[in-house]
């Protein structure tokens, strides 16, 4: 097999920079993964960001992979509304159970985003950022939602789609507390880190075609979407990105709406086509994806090599490159074989070839 010709930091700085690079990177997006390698409790990899970063460290060396350590408390903004995280897995990493802090519409009716002293999710994501920091990284992530999919942490999904048709009001109450959330917390993070060192990220798993029609989404999401971004914007932050979690392929017409800054990131779920992608979005972001998280924990290595090769041929030569990356977030149980297969695709496969050396 190939060896690299860049050490990983070389790679992303001179990628991010728009020069020439190796090969396609590879980011595994190992957190939960790593913990449970790294055989921590769930309340350790969760909360104890000392722990939590160095486990992602160990595993990301391990697996050479691309990307730093970060917090992954899954449903964590449900800590700051208010609601419960209730954790699981004394001698191994497991998801939390959501409950929800709104049941029912009185408490929708009478809802008010708690104070953010109480905010514990943006309080470790902080603590997590300044830990990173100490260990020589610097960029901050912050959140953009969606708003949609923060009323989704609220209140219980089957629930919210049945307000949808029923209660469009009470939604729309809703989703002006995420934007809330979602701004007030922006404003911290600035104060906090500067903002030259954050970068925003955003997240749609409730708008997928599977959830919510694309019409549905033009209407109830998309309008807080774009003042988000627009939000965003005017304090100052340049740099975006977003994950496409789930089916989004009748809605990339309206994502390309938003109208991101050249060079976003853009990471794509295993159900979104990539040509497709491509050619509606266009060539102006980096793009990223989209190994599936099936095939990762019951595929062979071969399997997951041939969907990575797959991958790259599709995406190698887009104008501000490719990542390879799982569909979504690694599943804890993935194979570490299967880590080594997508790798070993980018090394082999991904390979750019220049007529001078790096
Ligand atoms: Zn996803």
């Amino acid at each position: 097999m190939k060896l690299d010709r860049l050490t990983s930091e070389e790679r992303m700085k001179r990628f991010y920079s728009g020069e020439k690079i190796d090969r396609v990177p590879f980011i595994s997006s190992a957190t939960m993964y790593a913990g449970n390698l790294m055989e921590l409790s769930s309340e350790e990899f969760y909360f104890d960001v000392e722990k939590s970063y160095n486990a992602q460290k160990w595993v990301i060396d391990m697996h050479c992979c691309d990307g730093n350590p970060c917090l992954d408390i899954p449903n964590g903004e449900v800590l700051d509304f208010g609601g419960e995280l209730i954790i699981r897995g004394n001698n191994c990493v497991k998801l939390p159970i959501v409950n929800h802090p709104i049941k029912n519409i009185k408490d929708a009716v009478n809802y008010k985003l708690p104070d953010v002293k109480s905010w514990e999710f943006l309080k470790k994501k902080i603590e997590f950022a300044k830990y990173a920091s100490k260990k020589g990284i610097s960029g901050v992530s912050i959140t953009a939602g969606s708003s949609f999919t923060f009323v989704g942490s609220m209140v219980e999904m089957t629930q919210l789609l049945k307000w949808v048709r029923k209660e469009p009001e009470l939604v729309e109450y809703l989703i002006g507390i995420a934007e809330e959330y979602i701004l007030k917390s922006a404003d911290i993070m600035i104060k906090e880190f500067g903002v030259e060192n954050c970068s925003v990220s955003s997240n749609y798993p409730f708008e997928n075609n599977a959830i919510l029609s694309p019409k549905m989404f033009e209407k109830i999401s998309m309008p807080s979407i774009l003042r988000v971004h627009e939000k965003l914007r005017e304090k100052g932050l340049k740099s975006f990105g977003m994950h496409l979690c789930g089916n989004h392929n009748k809605n990339l017409e309206l994502f390309r709406d938003i109208n991101l800054e050249e060079g976003s990131f853009i990471s794509l779920d295993e159900r979104n086509d990539l040509s497709m992608v491509r050619k509606i979005l266009g060539d102006k972001y980096i793009y990223a994806g989209n190994v599936p998280s099936n095939l990762l924990v019951e595929g062979s290595p071969e399997e997951v090599y041939r969907a990575s090769v797959e991958a790259i041929k599709i995406m190698k030569d887009n104008k501000h490159g490719f990542i390879l990356m799982p569909s979504c977030d690694l599943p804890i149980n993935t194979k570490p074989t299967n880590l080594f297969a997508m790798l070993k695709a980018c090394r082999e496969e991904g390979e750019y070839i220049y007529r001078k050396k790096l």
